[in-house]
């Protein structure tokens, strides 16, 4: 997808960037292209080489091949400090022994700035990051969320036109990271500075990013926002990566009208939304909230059988599992209260499977 050009000095584009270690391909030919002004998140698994492709856009790294560019800037031979471009690391790094004025002035050496202009960015730098009258304190005495933000505060300072940040909240308890993910987007917005953010968490990647990057064993497989890839997910690696999901084996079918495909599966016929040609073994990926699960019902295309294993109340859903006539379970899952009568353990259910429901993928 093209990046649109509201900062066009912030555009980052990367062309079939690569770099092994060794024998071992890191990064493999990966090409992305970053608006100006967009949240991005890399996301994927521990060693799929998301911090070794942000480390070559902050420099500390060299792509074997490929090329790095900022705006108009090629970035790909310059050395760290000459690119301007700021990491965020998972472990803070503050000086522990200086209050955090002098942490946030320390990030502003070497800019040429008198001592009031000086105080003067640092007192805006605060503003930014809600910390006006800490000026004083030692890093020590805040809490992690406080020095998170002053963290933030300090790779900012240099107002870099991309801001890349390694796992930033990953020292952060589940609360304060819920609520430091919205502090970090807003702030984001207000500054409208390029940010790339490395997470192995999706529901983080989901709630800070206007797009997101999904890589696996060194490649980039799927780009888009949250939304499209948890709905259409390009392969079971992304539907699995993106949230829970059903993966049944299956057959396709011939077209049928309205769009939607016929999958012969072990537990029946489904109707489902993909592409593939008739007779293609394929796996239909089925979100457990998009099953619904009710009391006994008619065994018609489109609807399954089974067996209600087991039922999980928490709290604001409840979660199935049901076992099939094949032996295999499916997930499901519905918000609390429910609409209708909850079924109970042991009783027969039927599971409803919407068609736009039910994605075809490669097997
Ligand atoms: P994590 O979330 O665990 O940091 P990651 O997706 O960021 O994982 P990378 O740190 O980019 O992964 O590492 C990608 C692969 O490259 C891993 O297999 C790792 O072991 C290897 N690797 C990374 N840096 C080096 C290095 N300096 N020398 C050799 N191998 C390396």
């Amino acid at each position: 997808m093209p990046a649109t050009t509201s900062h066009p000095e912030q555009r980052l584009r990367l062309e079939r960037v690569t770099k092994r270690f060794g024998a071992h391909l890191a990064v493999d030919a990966v090409s992305l292209d970053l608006a100006g002004g967009e949240f991005f998140c890399l996301l994927g698994p521990s060693g799929c080489g998301k911090s070794t492709l942000l480390r070559m856009v902050a420099g500390f790294e060299a792509p074997d091949s490929g090329t790095i560019r900022l705006g108009e800037t090629d970035l790909t031979a310059l050395p760290p400090h000459r690119r301007p471009v700021n990491m965020m690391f998972q472990s803070y790094a503050l000086f522990p022994h200086m209050s955090v004025a002098a942490n946030l002035a320390y990030g502003l050496k070497g800019l040429g700035l008198s001592r009031a202009q000086s105080a003067e960015r640092v007192r805006a730098l605060l503003r930014l990051v809600r910390l006006e009258g800490f000026e004083a304190r030692r890093p020590d005495k805040l809490s992690g969320g406080q020095r998170q933000r002053v963290a933030l505060a300090r790779a900012l300072a240099r107002e870099p036109r991309l801001l890349l940040l390694d796992e930033p909240l990953g020292a952060l308890d589940r609360a304060l990271r819920e609520e430091t993910q919205g502090e970090l987007r807003a702030i984001q917005r207000r500054l409208g500075t390029s940010f790339v953010v490395v997470t192995h968490d999706a529901e983080e990647a989901m709630a800070l990013a206007d797009r997101i990057g999904v890589m696996e064993r060194g490649r980039l497989v799927q780009v888009g926002p949250a939304r499209e890839l948890y709905e259409r997910p390009a392969s079971r690696f992304v539907a699995g990566l993106l949230g829970d999901v059903n993966l049944i084996d299956g057959r396709l079918r011939g077209p049928e009208p309205g769009g939607t495909r016929s999958v012969e599966t072990a537990l029946g016929n489904l109707r489902a939304t993909g592409e593939g040609e008739a007779g293609n073994a394929v796996v239909v990926a089925i979100r457990p909230e998009r099953l619904v699960v009710s009391g006994e019902g008619a065994s018609l295309e489109g609807r399954l059988q089974g067996r209600l294993i087991e039922a999980t109340f928490l709290g604001d859903r409840i979660r199935y599992r049901v076992e099939m006539a094949n032996g295999a379970t499916l997930r499901a899952s519905a918000a609390l209260p429910a609409p209708g009568p909850i079924p109970s353990v042991g009783e027969t259910v039927s599971l409803a499977v919407p068609a736009d429901a039910a994605r075809i993928l490669p097997p």
